[in-house]
């Protein structure tokens, strides 16, 4: 059972993120207690399918001996080891050339960061670097995209496009632009793949004209907008995006913090995409949430400009626990596991998610399914016709949320009627058809 002083303990003192602080002390926390697969048991022994993967990071499962093992190993041998002085570890220099081996083109250099707020951070200030060692300062200003999520550091809050992460910060910042989502179910030119692509291309052609060609930076695409409510571009659309950076001379980062290690099929996104970006952010799946870890994938041009900038100068960036060795030694295990066969039952499961989600399309609730791979969405709406959203003022997420878990399933419920779907790899089939029948089951006890 689950002691009344845990919930009291943790309303005293437990800030919680991206949270109502009220709200939350109202409800009580719920104290996840032990996991093993896919399926995670709560402090009362109510037991559920993690659909969402934790917060879709936990991408090769619960309980896997074999990734406490190499940690444990780690912890024992040397915990903790600074790459300042010149010095490293094992584990990270191994993971970080088993990355650059497996990662797309040329992006052959990897800094360590924590998780993927701050190493999209870190790549704004990487960028800097770059622009001023090629001479060029006034390429400062930088795009993304309506809708997007790229953290909520005080710099890259900025990037991201979700309001409740704005409020009261001042930002974005004025060198800190958006262009309107590819977002094809609700796109003002409607949903024909070639007029989204042509939209975007020249939503950010006129962006970088009316800012000056010469005055920006870098471009910031999500292969899938997760955090907006997993917005899947057509085929093509990054590739013209990455294109149309390459002939203004614009950086183009893909962030692949949700999308990375296998979370859609391949081990990247951008490798599907069929695209090399500049720079690549990744974190969640890299260490599979057992450990702390983000990581920026930097190509050769952009790592040499800045490193011959900066000649015999340090480049003014980095962490006490950037390159963590406990951290490096879950991922050289982790990346293991996914081509072990992680990755390719992720890409069957992905496949069997997909059309069981499809199923649901006949609901009267369900609008719209979208995704890739172990990736996807249902988006809510009272009339189908018009594509009506649920009532803001009866937001429904907290009560989809309930039903969810109560029947016996995690689903991540945004606000704006949209439901989540990022299971573990590691998922049966049975399990997958357990989480479509019951977030069927969890519909018709909305309607
Ligand atoms: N970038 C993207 C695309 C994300 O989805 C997220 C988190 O969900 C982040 C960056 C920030 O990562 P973190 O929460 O590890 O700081």
């Amino acid at each position: 059972m689950l002691s009344n002083s845990l919930i009291e303990l943790d309303r005293a003192h437990l800030v919680h993120p991206v949270a109502s602080y009220r709200g939350h002390e109202r409800a009580g926390v719920r104290v996840l207690k032990s996991a093993t697969g896919a399926t995670v048991t709560d402090a009362t022994g109510h037991q559920m399918i993690d659909g969402f993967a934790g917060l879709w990071c936990v991408n090769a499962g619960y309980g896997q001996e074999s990734i406490v093992e190499a940690a444990t190993r780690q912890l024992r041998e040397l915990p903790y080891a600074t790459g300042y002085f010149g010095l490293g570890s094992e584990p990270a220099i191994r993971l970080a050339a088993e990355l650059a081996e497996r990662a797309p083109g040329n992006l052959n250099h990897v800094y360590f960061t924590l998780g993927g707020s701050d190493a999209v951070d870190s790549t704004i200030r990487f960028i800097h670097y770059y622009q001023n060692a090629r001479g060029r300062p006034q390429k400062n200003q930088f795009i993304s995209i309506e809708q997007g999520y790229h953290g909520s550091s005080t710099v890259g809050a900025g990037l991201t496009a979700l309001p409740a992460f704005h409020a009261g910060f001042g930002v974005p910042l004025d060198w800190q632009h958006k262009i309107p989502s590819h977002y094809a179910y609700r796109n003002p030119v409607g949903n024909d793949p070639q007029a989204i692509i042509a939209a975007s291309v020249a939503a950010l052609r006129n962006k970088v004209e009316e800012l000056g060609r010469d005055r920006v930076a870098a471009f910031y695409a999500e292969p899938i907008q997760g955090s907006g409510g997993v917005l899947v571009p057509p085929p093509g659309w990054m590739k013209a995006m990455r294109d149309l950076c390459s002939e203004l001379d614009i950086l183009f980062v893909a962030d692949e913090v949700i999308t990375g290690f296998g979370r859609t099929g391949p081990l990247f996104a951008c490798s599907e995409d069929d695209i090399v970006p500049d720079l690549m952010t990744t974190a969640k799946g890299l260490t599979s949430g057992y450990a702390p870890m983000g990581a920026v994938f930097i190509s050769d041009h952009v790592y040499d400009t800045i490193a011959d900038g900066a000649g015999e100068s340090a480049v003014g960036h980095g962490y006490t626990y950037s390159a963590h060795p406990v951290s490096a030694a879950v991922g050289l295990e982790v990346l293991r596991l996914y081509e072990g066969g992680l990755l390719d039952n992720g890409r069957k499961a992905g496949a069997r998610l997909m059309s069981g989600l499809e199923s649901l399309a006949d609901h009267p609730l369900v609008g719209d399914v979208r995704g890739r791979g172990m990736l996807a969405a249902i988006e809510l709406v009272v009339d189908k016709q018009r594509k009506t959203p649920l009532p803001p003022a009866a937001n429904p997420s907290r009560r989809i949320f309930d039903r969810a878990w109560d029947n016996g399933l995690i689903i991540r419920a945004f606000g704006n009627g949209v439901l989540g779907y990022a299971p573990p790899l590691c998922c049966t089939e049975a399990e997958i058809d357990a989480i479509v029948e019951r977030t069927r089951m969890t519909l018709d006890q909305t309607l």
